[in-house]
């Protein structure tokens, strides 16, 4: 404990000193660093927030350091979140090779996968999609059919996946291909990992009910991807598969564990305040104070099993599929959220654009439309009751 004392003291005096007063205020979604070749920092301050953050390894804190991480255990890292939640830090940089593939990688991937990749995500060089979904694929992913043919010394990929966020801006993907088509479906894929800019990848932006096209569709024509470029064996890449959507279940649970703040990063109690009025301190509406205060006890409750199973998880006897049980908890309590925060704002969120309403009532519509997709990406609800029924409850099919 006394140490823990020693590392808080030190973590406080480090961010006092390198955390600049715009990194402490809630983040506009257009300030937001997903890193990699094509990130404009919108912010200037988020740029040395970024590299200050990487130069200690605390973009992903419990990462071994040999591999640019911080090296910290799991009370040390809670520790630094505390601190940073503290002082309103923001996160200096999202990223799916921080929340997924990152972790995989340190489970399957060999030494020199490991050291080449690591690196560049902890210090945001890298970014990388997630390419899993085909036309033909979603909930039944291990139907897809993009083939990697084995050429000697590389595969030609062929085929296509769909949904792949970000792809457009994204450097790298970590792709499921099929390179055994003749052995029972979840034994005939491979894990590949290959630059977005080899020749033969190209992508087609869908756009979303939200107004934003935050995703894509891609295209595979003969694209070249050296061997080296397998993860784990191949033919065995349905494991690899299977724990990475563990850890983007994971990701996503956590939208929900962030859930009493509304769209603005502001907690939903005061925007009611704001929209509805007080009394003696309190939301005046009572029916709707009830739901408020009902979503806020859920969310208590919700955050407090996350850290439970958390220490589980340290201690080695958690179940990953519980990922799916937080999962289907998180998307739909934001989902209740966002209904929670229309009803709050009345005609205020009805806004689409133009300067009738603010940009925080404009936001608030686009993010209660985005939050539609909490109960669909990675998984969607009813496969994550499928595998609750299945896996943790051992209900028979
Ligand atoms: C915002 C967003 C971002 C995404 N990002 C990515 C990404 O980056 N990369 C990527 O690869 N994919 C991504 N996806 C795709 C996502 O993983 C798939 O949409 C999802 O797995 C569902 O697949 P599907 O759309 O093909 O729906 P389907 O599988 O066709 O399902 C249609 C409906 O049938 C239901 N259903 C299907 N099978 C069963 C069953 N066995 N039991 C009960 N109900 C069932 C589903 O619940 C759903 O309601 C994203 C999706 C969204 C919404």
């Amino acid at each position: 404990m006394a140490d823990l004392g020693a590392f808080r003291a030190e973590v406080r005096a480090w961010l006092t000193e390198n955390c600049s007063a715009s990194m402490r205020t809630p983040m506009p979604e257009a300030e937001t660093v997903w890193g990699g070749r094509n990130e404009t920092f919108v912010n200037p301050d988020s740029k040395p927030w970024l590299e200050r953050m990487a130069e200690r390894g605390w973009t992903c804190p419990t990462w071994p350091t040999e591999y640019g991480g911080g090296g910290l255990s799991y009370d040390e890292d809670k520790v630094l979140q505390q601190e940073m939640r503290r002082i309103q830090a923001r996160p200096p940089l999202q990223s799916f090779g921080i929340w997924m593939l990152g972790p995989a990688l340190l489970e399957f991937a060999s030494e020199a996968q490991k050291r080449e990749h690591l690196p560049r995500i902890v210090r945001g060089e890298i970014r990388w999609c997630q390419g899993y979904s085909e036309p033909g694929a979603g909930s039944d992913l291990a139907g897809l059919k993009t083939r990697a043919e084995d050429r000697g010394d590389h595969y030609l990929v062929n085929g296509s996946k769909i949904w792949t966020s970000y792809a457009d801006q994204a450097d790298w993907i970590f792709c499921l291909v099929r390179t055994d088509p003749d052995a029972p479906k979840h034994e005939g894929i491979s894990f590949l990992l290959f630059d977005m800019t080899s020749a033969g990848v190209s992508v087609s932006p869908i756009r979303l009910i939200s107004g934003a096209s935050p995703f894509c569709q891609t295209f595979f024509d003969d694209v070249k991807v050296p061997k080296q470029n397998l993860v784990g064996e191949v033919n065995k890449g349905w494991t690899i598969a299977k724990r990475l959507l563990q850890h983007e279940r994971q990701m996503i649970s956590g939208i929900g564990g962030a859930s009493a703040l509304g769209g603005s990063g502001r907690a939903v109690e005061d925007v009611a305040k704001e929209y509805l009025g007080e009394q003696a301190g309190r939301i005046a509406d009572p029916a709707l104070r009830r739901n408020v205060a009902a979503h806020r006890i859920n969310d208590l409750a919700f955050q407090l099993s996350l850290a439970r199973a958390a220490d589980e998880a340290k201690a080695g006897t958690s179940d990953g599929n519980l990922a799916s049980m937080f999962k289907y908890y998180g998307s739909e309590q934001n989902k209740r959220k966002f209904e929670l925060m229309l009803e709050i704002m009345g005609s205020r969120s009805l806004g689409w654009e133009g300067g009738a309403f603010s940009e925080r009532e404009l936001g608030t519509t686009r993010q209660w439309l985005r939050s539609k997709g909490n109960s669909i990406e990675g998984g969607t609800s009813e496969v994550q009751l499928n595998v609750i029924a299945k896996r943790v409850l051992g209900l028979p099919d």
